[in-house]
């Protein structure tokens, strides 16, 4: 019998008729011959009304007893969801994460499941009831209540999904699924009927927050199709899955991160262990580096900027400031008003003058772009936050995401269940995946680099160059502009060897009229890139990556981050060194 997990989040279980009304979407579900196992979050803003309660007793409150307080938001809705099931004539059973055998690590209010028994669940099930499992929650080896962090009611339903190998994983929330943009920001953004795993992950660490981001990893990891949609009605919402909405379309979606702060690193040494000795010190506070980007030297000295949550600026610059003393640095700059625009997209890893559009499109509009760096499936822009709002709907509409895409990719296969691996399977995965999965360490090296500098800080000049280098036929892979001194910036991008002379050449007449340069570069570097799963849960993997490089003697020259991947270009001759001792660094880690 088919199997489906119906996740109800706060909204959805708001009061006692909306808790009514999810009851019958799930005896509806069961009535059409499927066994149902729903999840459900606190009711409404319980959660917050239990955090706000506690920091009226205290400010430090204990970790484990904020779980045992969390907790009984969900105990709640679970107990009321079994009620009304009975109430509408059928059977269920609720269920806490302990009775189900959720099991975390002790990490209290971000625990990690390690594992979780099917039996109970199974048993149930195969009664006839429906099960109603506390989402958010689980126990660790001493019994105590553990949380999996906000929002962590999807991760429960997807790994529930994931070990029950369940036909369909259904989020229920207030919104009918994912647009374009935040439709709060703007307007015209447009439902999608899909959006790819991929671009999901890249999107939510973009500050869309449509769902838990570790949900979505679990559901890329264990192939869970979603569907995100409303409690409210019965419209389809967005498919969550490993296709895009459509195949030809570049960009799928774009996202504003509003609060962003740059901090700069003036005038470090340009060698071997520098990132490391800067991102280490920052880690070492839990701050979230966002953006990195790292750009070639010159004379010896580089500059290296990131980006981090405008809340974290304060705590990040007395990290900065350490490490720039230890590296003798000239000095650390921070610019707290600035925003990220990005477009996200599956197709524009197949696609050439993606980026062209986008820096076209900004300029135009007169937008100002302070930094860029991208990667396999995204373009990030740093602006000023003042233009946060026009950059974004200027890239929305250069990229056409307010119309229905022409050709839409068709009806993904429904993952074949082999391919998931039996319950047993996946549950021992579970716990590895919690940690970090490095799915692929690839060196690729065919590439060359071009460098600019004295790039102007003003509107225009990224549209002018990657105007020229694309009319020029030219296929530009990795984009680097790091913020740069007295009004000038300096943009690194790799190309194809094979056409390294020939972009110099075309791009020589350009500098000069723009005012730029000089034009610099290398013949060949070498690009290698981590991607896995948890990568930004797991700054480590950035860290991890400078360590092994810097001990190797192995001097970094461009540097980008994403959601999956972590992206450093070398000189051409240390690649295959390179990717060996990275192979060595993360042996533990790979899949
Ligand atoms: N109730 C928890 C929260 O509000 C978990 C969830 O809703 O997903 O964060
Ligand atoms: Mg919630």
């Amino acid at each position: 019998m088919p199997l489906i997990v119906q996740k109800f989040g706060g909204t959805s279980v708001a009061d006692s008729q909306k808790i009514l009304a999810a009851a019958r979407k799930a005896v509806r579900a069961q009535q059409e011959g499927n066994q149902v196992v729903m999840v459900v979050s606190a009711m409404g803003h319980n959660t917050d009304l239990l955090i706000e309660l506690a920091s009226q007793i205290t400010d430090q409150p204990p970790a484990r007893e904020m779980d045992m307080l969390l907790s009984t938001g969900e105990q709640v809705s679970v107990a009321l969801m079994a009620m009304a099931i009975h109430s509408l004539g059928h059977e269920a059973i609720s269920l806490t994460g302990a009775q189900i055998g959720i099991k975390t690590d002790s990490t209290h209010t971000k625990a990690r499941i390690q594992s979780i028994s099917t039996e109970r669940m199974r048993r149930a099930l195969d009664e006839g009831k429906i099960v109603i499992a506390a989402g958010f929650q689980g126990i660790d080896e001493e019994f105590n209540i553990t949380t999996l962090g906000r929002g962590g009611s999807d991760t429960t339903a997807v790994a529930l999904a994931a070990v029950l190998e369940a036909d369909a994983c259904e989020i229920y929330t207030d919104v009918d699924g994912v647009y374009t943009t935040d439709p709060r920001v703007l307007p015209e953004a447009r439902h999608v009927k899909r959006v790819s795993y991929d671009e999901m992950l890249e999107l939510a660490s973009l500050g869309a927050g449509v769902m838990h981001n570790r949900s979505i990893e679990f559901a890329k990891k264990f192939s869970v199709p979603i569907h995100v949609r409303t409690s409210f009605s019965d419209v389809p919402g967005t498919m969550i899955t490993a296709l895009p909405e459509a195949i030809d379309q570049p960009v799928g979606g774009a996202a504003l991160a509003k609060n962003e702060a740059r901090v700069t690193i003036l005038g470090v040494p340009d060698k071997p262990g520098t990132s490391l000795a800067i991102f280490s010190k920052i880690a070492a506070k839990a701050i979230s580096v966002d953006m990195i980007v790292q750009n070639v030297g010159s004379n010896g000295i580089a500059d290296i900027s990131f980006t981090v949550l405008n809340d974290e600026l304060r705590s990040t610059l007395h990290a900065a400031e350490a490490a720039a003393k230890e590296l003798k640095a000239e000095g650390v700059r921070h610019d707290d008003d600035v925003a990220k625009v990005s477009v996200v997209g599956l197709g524009m890893a197949r696609q050439t003058g993606v980026a062209r559009r986008m820096f076209r499109a900004l300029a135009d509009a007169g937008v100002n772009i302070l930094m860029i760096s991208t990667s396999e499936i995204k373009i990030s822009v740093l602006v000023a936050r003042g233009q946060a709002t026009t950059a974004l709907r200027t890239v929305h509409q250069a990229f056409g995401l307010d119309k229905q895409p022409a050709e839409e990719a068709t009806d993904p296969e429904p993952a074949p269940l082999a391919h998931r691996g039996d319950a047993v399977a996946v549950v021992a995965r579970l716990q590895k995946m919690e940690e970090l999965t490095i799915e692929d360490i690839a060196l690729d090296e065919t590439q060359a680099r071009v460098t600019i500098s004295g790039v102007a800080d003003q509107p225009g000049i990224a549209a002018a160059i990657f105007d020229a280098v694309a009319d020029g036929g030219i296929f530009v892979d990795m984009i680097v502009q790091s913020y740069g001194r007295a009004g000038k910036a300096k943009l690194s991008f790799t190309v194809p060897q094979s056409q390294y002379q020939q972009c110099t050449n075309l791009l020589k007449s350009l500098v000069d009229r723009i005012h730029c340069g000089p034009i610099t570069g290398s013949p060949k570097v070498a690009k290698l890139s981590v991607s896995g799963i948890g990568m930004r849960s797991h700054t480590e993997v950035a860290i991890r990556t400078f360590r092994c490089l810097a001990e190797a003697g192995i001097n970094v020259d461009m540097i980008n981050t994403s959601e999956v991947r972590v992206n450093v270009v070398v000189e051409g001759l240390y690649g295959q060194a390179a990717l060996a001792c990275l192979q060595k660094a993360f042996a533990d880690a790979r899949q």
